[in-house]
């Protein structure tokens, strides 16, 4: 079983023959039909994110059921899925809270499975994490059969596994920000693959005012596509006071997917009053903002974190297939490049050039 394995941080992927077990209870074994190449992937490579190594990263993807273990009822063989990044243990707090996204069991086994163990094998028989119990850059994967969502056939393989994380993260974040309304202003920080979606998420919450803030020209242009009414070059000047001018004080709701101290701190500072920062992605370890603290008191500023969309991955994946096989959120247009696994480093490489859309590997 081939996949693109990390040994240490600042090193490309290596494309690894990897021993695998077979699905124990409760576990699926799933054919990998696609997987995104996303920047929290970057972010393990560059060591600015911490798992365990050797690690086959990919967090983004889909595939079909190849195989069960005991106990799995939720799919079966043959079945097409979505798989989460997170796989929810259904009786910690935060489950049983209705936060499955934020499953403590979840976070402490990390890169093994449930049981705390792994399922691959190096050659020389050195076990190897999988990145979120997925591990999708990876002809076949073994993941809790929880991971699994089932779609229907319609669905592509590239833009299914787009919906395991950019595309519900931008859309969540959005749709569940509380207030949302209507009308509202927004500005989206970022529009790599995760803004995209939230700026077709504000799309489809019918926001008046939808502004794009980037650094490149050409990835503002293509978010006008998925629904920026307004496009903001922060290369070009304080994107805080382009956006103060565009909506007469500020607007309502800034969402920071990109994840940084800068564009948090601009997404705090370029909200009107009673306005919500809702910062979706996921800065290097260790960063701290400076937030202008009389500003967020005089103007009843708030600020929010937003994890895989603030909701279950389950429900928001049933939402996005549906308002996709309907025509309402955009998802083949997001799919800009296709890699074959022995070229997963070149998809990075486009990544870290800031192309557009979302690069995919193809099995
Ligand atoms: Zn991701
Ligand atoms: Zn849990």
């Amino acid at each position: 079983m081939h996949a693109a394995v990390l040994r240490s941080a600042r090193s490309p992927l290596v494309i690894e023959d990897l021993a695998q077990e077979e699905p124990r209870y409760g576990e699926v074994a799933v054919r990998m039909g696609a997987a995104g190449v996303c920047a929290s992937d970057a972010h393990v490579m560059h060591g600015t994110a911490v798992i365990p190594m050797p690690c086959v990263l990919g967090h983004e993807g889909a595939g079909t059921v190849e195989a069960v273990g005991p106990g799995v009822t939720s799919v079966k063989v043959g079945d097409r899925c979505i798989l989460s990044f997170v796989s929810n243990c259904g009786h910690c707090r935060q489950c049983i809270t209705g936060n499955p996204q934020l499953c403590d069991t979840n976070a402490i086994t990390g890169a093994r499975q449930f049981d705390g163990t792994t399922r691959l094998k190096d050659a020389n028989g050195a076990e190897v994490f999988q990145m979120s119990k997925i591990g999708v850059f990876a002809e076949r994967i073994i993941a809790p059969a929880q991971a699994c969502f089932p779609i229907p056939d319609e669905v592509p393989m590239d833009v299914a596994a787009l919906m395991g994380c950019s595309v519900p993260t931008g859309y969540g974040t959005v749709v569940n920000a509380p207030g949302v309304r209507p009308g509202m202003t927004v500005a989206v920080f970022g529009v790599g693959g995760v803004g995209l979606n939230a700026v077709q998420a504000a799309r489809i919450m019918n926001a008046s005012r939808i502004i794009a803030v980037d650094i490149s020209e050409s990835k503002l242009e293509f978010a006008t596509r998925f629904g920026a009414t307004d496009r903001v070059d922060a290369s070009a000047g304080d994107p805080v006071e382009q956006i103060r001018d565009l909506t007469g004080g500020g607007v309502e709701f800034a969402f920071d997917t990109f994840g940084g101290i800068e564009t948090t701190q601009q997404a705090v500072d370029c909200l009107g009053k009673n306005g919500l920062a809702v910062v979706a992605g996921l800065a290097p370890l260790g960063d701290r903002a400076p937030i202008d603290l009389v500003d967020l008191v005089r103007k009843q500023k708030r600020i929010m974190g937003a994890y895989y969309g603030s909701a279950s991955p389950h429900e928001t994946f049933r939402t996005v297939v549906d308002l996709y096989l309907r025509g309402e959120l955009l998802g083949d247009e997001l799919v800009q490049r296709r890699y074959p696994l022995d070229q997963i480093n070149e998809g990075f490489e486009a990544l870290e050039r800031g192309e557009n859309g979302r690069g995919v590997i193809t099995f």
